[in-house]
């Protein structure tokens, strides 16, 4: 590996985060020397990455003076400086791809693996991790095919792998705009402006935030959206989980390997989640204590960390105190079409993407598949299948593309 610039770069990270492996992926192949601290094995790297004065958050990449947690490949490649030399010279000219999918997630994998084994060029664009929210889910026990169950990490490597092997080109960045220009499609991207025949819209969806006070002063310090990405720097502690559906009860589940004590606040009277997962819960009674009809109202703190959540018992009517190390929120998903908000492509009233029979949007040639599109069941299994669905329309499209335009 080159070393591009004159600082000294460290990642931290650990084996099991994808973001942190896709930054580092990242790194790679812009040819950036850097040194990798893995905080999950070492104490003492985890006491480095807090003294880089940053949140407890990874993958943390320091170069020179500048720290940066979670950096976004643009953020990346403008402090390795590389990002002007990487443009030059890659975007000759007008670059133009059968299929250009954006995510990649399962539905989009999914999608390359059939598009790319029949010898339609496809590119995929994904801003987080290879794999998305798969990736970063700890175990999957309802994916067909796997009688144990598997982790999420191994399905996406495989699914990643099985595209790969078909040539499907799996780019780091990021599509902030698609226009129909009629014949094309054109995409801005962090790589600079691209075109496409025919476009999968696979962006998956967002955790939801609460909007209190706190959430955003102590995001990274104590504040968690990801229990598999940030649940190991809590070995010993005391936790709070928000949410009462699957995610949360999963969540709160796998994070019995490390806390000693959670307390889980669900705003109604009773659980959402599935009754396997209120078994489990159940099983973990001694470490989990489930407080029902509790609102979240603050998450409180000193200088740096969490020390306590304040909320209310709706009930009794007063204000409740749970002293606490971290603040892990799961109350739903928003889907990632903020991009889309002044293109052309429909959406319906909670912003999902709508798309007929054929997963095609508003915009002809230009379909959708997986957790973003309305009325998507959020299943990994679906959102494979999907993607399927997708890249066979998108070969009747290019058919009849190549019929009326060569
Ligand atoms: C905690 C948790 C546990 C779960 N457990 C299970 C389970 O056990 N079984 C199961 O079947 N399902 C489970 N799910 C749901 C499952 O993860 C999703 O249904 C599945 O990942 C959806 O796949 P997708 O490809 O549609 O979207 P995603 O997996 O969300 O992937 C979308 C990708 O698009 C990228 N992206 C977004 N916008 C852009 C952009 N503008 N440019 C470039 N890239 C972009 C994102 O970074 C992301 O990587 C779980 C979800 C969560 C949150």
């Amino acid at each position: 590996m080159a070393d591009s610039t004159h600082h000294k770069s460290i990642v931290y990270g650990a084996k099991w985060c994808s973001f942190c492996n896709a930054l580092v992926e990242l790194l790679d192949s812009l040819g950036v020397a850097y040194e990798y601290k893995n905080v999950d094995k070492k104490a003492n790297e985890r006491e480095m990455l807090k003294q880089t004065g940053g949140a407890y958050l990874i993958p943390t990449f320091v170069i020179g003076d500048d720290v940066v947690q979670n950096p976004s490949t643009e953020k990346v490649k403008e402090l390795v400086k590389v990002t002007e030399k990487t443009k030059k010279n890659s975007q000759p000219t007008k670059e133009v791809h059968d299929s250009i999918m954006i995510g990649a997630g399962p539905a989009a994998l999914s999608a390359a693996i059939y598009t790319t084994r029949e010898e339609i060029e496809t590119v995929l664009y994904e801003k987080g991790a290879i794999g998305g929210l798969a990736a970063i889910t700890d175990w999957v026990d309802n994916y067909p095919g796997f009688p144990e169950g598997l982790s999420g990490m191994d399905l996406s490597e495989a699914l990643r792998k099985q595209a790969e092997r078909f040539g499907a080109e799996i780019r780091l960045g990021e599509v902030m705009n698609i226009e129909d220009k009629g014949v094309l499609k054109k995409l801005t991207t962090t790589d600079g402006d691209l075109y496409a025949k025919t476009v999968l819209i696979a962006t998956g969806s967002d955790y939801k935030r609460l909007g209190i006070p706190g959430e955003d002063t102590y995001y990274g310090r104590g504040v968690h959206f990801c229990a598999t990405c940030d649940g190991a720097f809590y070995k010993d502690k005391r936790l709070v989980v928000v949410g009462g559906g699957n995610s949360a009860a999963q969540e709160a589940v796998f994070l019995t390997r490390f806390a000693t004590k959670i307390d889980m606040l669900v705003r109604s009277d009773k659980l959402r989640a599935s009754e396997i997962l209120q078994q489990e819960l159940e099983k973990n009674s001694d470490k989990i204590t489930i407080h029902y009809n509790t609102t979240t109202d603050e998450i409180v703190g000193g200088d740096t960390l969490v020390t306590k959540v304040v909320g209310t018992d709706k009930k009794a009517k007063k204000q409740v105190e749970f002293e606490t190390d971290g603040v892990f929120i799961f109350i739903g998903l928003k889907p990632n079409t903020q991009f889309l908000q002044d293109t052309a492509i429909e959406l319906d009233e909670i912003g999902m993407i709508k798309t007929n029979s054929e997963l095609e949007t508003s915009i002809p040639g230009v379909f959708c598949a997986g957790d973003v599109r309305s009325g998507a069941t959020m299943q990994i299994a679906s959102a494979t299948g999907e993607g399927a669905t997708a890249a066979l329309m998108i070969r009747k499209y290019l058919e009849e593309y190549e019929r009326k335009h060569g």
